[in-house]
Parts: C-alpha cells; structure tokens; sequence
C-alpha cells in the first residue's frame, strides 16, 4: 500500500538527534551533556506550573477558541500587536503556509536554516526557493529581494539556526520594502540578542514575526509558538487554523510563564556568558552569532565525525550536515547548564 504515500513524504523527514544519544548510553554515559536542541535545561516556571494545573482541572471543556488569557499575557509581555498562536513556532508556519500557499507558489527561504520551512512548504504543495547566504553567513538583501521575485512568502531566521547570525533591522527594512510577499522573520532566538524586531511591526504590513515558547522561555514540551502579524492578516489565519488546536494546559502554561519574564534573567545572562568563551576559547572557528547556541567548522573532520567523537566522551551535539547548502564539516552546540558546557569545552578542545 506504500504507493499511495504522496512523494513528499516517501524520502526522509525532519533528523532527530538520537544517534549521538545512543552512542554516549554505549560509552557508558547514563547522564550525557545535552547540548543538541537548544533548549533551556533548567525546569520551567513556577507559575507557569500551577497554571497548567489548573488548566488540567476544567480540560472536560474545549480550549478558549479566542485564547484570551495567553493573548492578554502577550500584550501586557509586548504592547499592543496583533497576535496568533499555534501548536509551537511550527505551527504556526503551518496555519501560515495553509493560509497564503497553492501548489506551485513559490516561497523563498534565506539558506542554509531551519529544515523545517523546507519540508512544511513542500508538504503545503509549494516550490521550495532556497536563497544562500554570504560566506560570513549574512545576509544581503538585494540577492534576497531579486531572488524572491513572485514569491508570496519569504523566510528569514535571526538569529539564524545553526549559524547564529543575527541580521540587522535596517537590512530587514530593506527587505520589507523589496518584496511582492509577505516575510516570515523568525525570532525563536531572540531574547539571547541585543537585537529587537518588534518596532519594524508598525511600519510594515508584510511582516509576521514568529516566536515560540521552547528556547528561552523553557516549554518545549508544550508546543507554544506565536506570531506578530499584521491586523489585516489575523481573519485569514484564524480561518486556515485547526480549530481548537492548541491545548487549554499549554496555553495556561505560556500565559504564566509570560507574566514573569524575570525568571529566565538568570538563564539568558549564562548564555551570553558562555557564547562569548565558545567563540573565543575553543581552537576551531565558532561563527560568532546571537543564540543559545554556537556553530563551529570543524575541517578537517566531518560534522557527523565529530558528533560520534564527542558522543564517545559523553557530550551529545548536532551535526549539521542535514542543512542543506551548508556542506559537511559544521556542528552546532548548545548553551547547557554550566557543567554541560565545561564537560564542552574540556573534550572539545584537545581534539
Ligand atoms: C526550535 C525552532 C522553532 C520551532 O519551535 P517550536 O515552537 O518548538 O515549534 C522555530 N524556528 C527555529 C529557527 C527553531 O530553532
């Protein structure tokens, strides 16, 4: 019966890091350094907790279609913008694509980034244009413009997954200006960057800005995105969403979390602390960059080489050899808790 699977879906799919997870167990590595996902380590929000608690106790009902309680945390956490949620950033991307593509439009992606535009685009029926970065991994954007030419959608990650590259407003000014479409600028990292998009959501009505509650904010496991869009869009997008898609728990969880950004301080304070010794205290070439992470190129090995060689002492990292258009010799690491990062960078370095 495999026949009737749709092409997009007979060749690979999004890679989870679990081989490097295998490895270091083998090693003999009960509790490795998890530095592959960028995730906060430390546990989440008190408050976050007790609400989807009691998010839990009245789940008999269906989910506040309007989800006022996490759009009144958001706009007293930003100001007043026009907000959508989804089931993570992903989802988000999803209703999005589901919103704007038919097959055969074209939608542009700033590459090498995040696999997931590429696969949710094609999975949408639409044609995937990737648009290459410079050497240093910025971005210029007049190849950007010229390249998305007829595009509806545009994507551009910053801080860029994995390069860590943060690109400057003005040049996302200029790409607003340029384009026929809307851009998707996506923000999972930017509360670890001195940079802020926000202000560019007053000028332009071709922006949606897309966060998420996973990286900085410690709810992976909830599945929380959201986006700023434009006020013209929010009707469209509501229309395209999956009704009740996102649970009452986990937008009881975001709400919470939102009302006392204070808790992370401390956890985003070690990040920059501990980009700034990756990129300047290990012997191969970090990318410098703006996120919980930092992406070293690690010729002469393989990216997939050195994953196996940090797994064997305990150290799970990714490899980004699945990036496509970036080649074979980068890996990607973590900003951990600070014994993950040590164990980092005392088995790193002498190799
Ligand atoms: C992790 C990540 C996301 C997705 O986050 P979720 O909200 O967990 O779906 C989106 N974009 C980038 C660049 C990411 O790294």
């Amino acid at each position: 019966m495999r026949h009737l699977i749709r092409d997009v879906y007979s060749g690979g799919g999004y890679v989870f890091a679990t081989k490097a997870a295998d490895i270091a167990r083998s090693a003999g590595y009960a509790n490795p350094a998890k530095l592959a996902s960028n995730e906060n380590p430390y546990p989440p929000f008190p408050n976050a907790v007790r609400k989807a608690y009691g998010a839990l106790e009245v789940c008999n009902r269906y989910p506040d279609e309007k989800m006022r309680e996490l759009k009144d945390a958001l706009a007293a956490r930003h100001g007043d913008y026009t907000f959508v949620t989804g089931v993570g950033m992903d989802g988000v991307i999803e209703t999005t694509l589901r919103a704007l593509i038919d097959p055969g439009d074209r939608v542009s992606v700033s590459v090498p980034t995040f696999s997931f535009y590429g696969l949710a685009v094609r999975a949408q029926g639409g044609e995937f244009v990737g648009i290459g970065r410079e050497d240093d991994f910025t971005v210029d954007p007049e190849v950007f413009i010229r390249k998305s030419k007829g595009c509806k959608l545009s994507f551009l990650c910053s801080p860029n997954n994995p390069s860590g590259t943060v690109t400057p407003p003005e040049v996302v000014a200029e790409i607003l200006e340029g384009i026929d479409g809307l851009l998707f600028l996506d923000n999972a990292y930017v509360d670890f960057c001195d940079t802020d998009y926000r202000s560019l959501m007053k000028k332009y009505d071709n922006l949606i800005i897309g966060m998420t509650m996973s990286k900085a904010y410690g709810l992976a496991g909830m599945r929380v995105g959201y986006a700023f869009i434009p006020e013209w869009f929010e009707e469209y997008y509501n229309r395209a969403q999956t009704p009740f898609v996102m649970n009452s728990v986990s937008a009881a969880a975001a709400a919470g979390a939102l009302e006392e950004p204070a808790y992370i301080e401390g956890y985003v304070s070690s990040v920059r602390e501990w980009r700034k010794r990756f990129e300047t205290e290990t012997r191969f070439k970090a990318v410098p960059g703006g996120a919980n992470f930092v992406m070293f190129d690690v010729s002469p090995y393989r990216g997939d080489e050195m994953v196996e060689m940090l797994a064997e002492k305990g150290v799970i990292v990714r490899s980004c050899t699945s990036f496509p258009g970036l080649g074979d010799n980068y890996i990607r690491v973590s900003i951990g808790e600070d014994w993950e990062c040590e164990r980092f960078l005392e088995v790193f370095n002498p190799l």
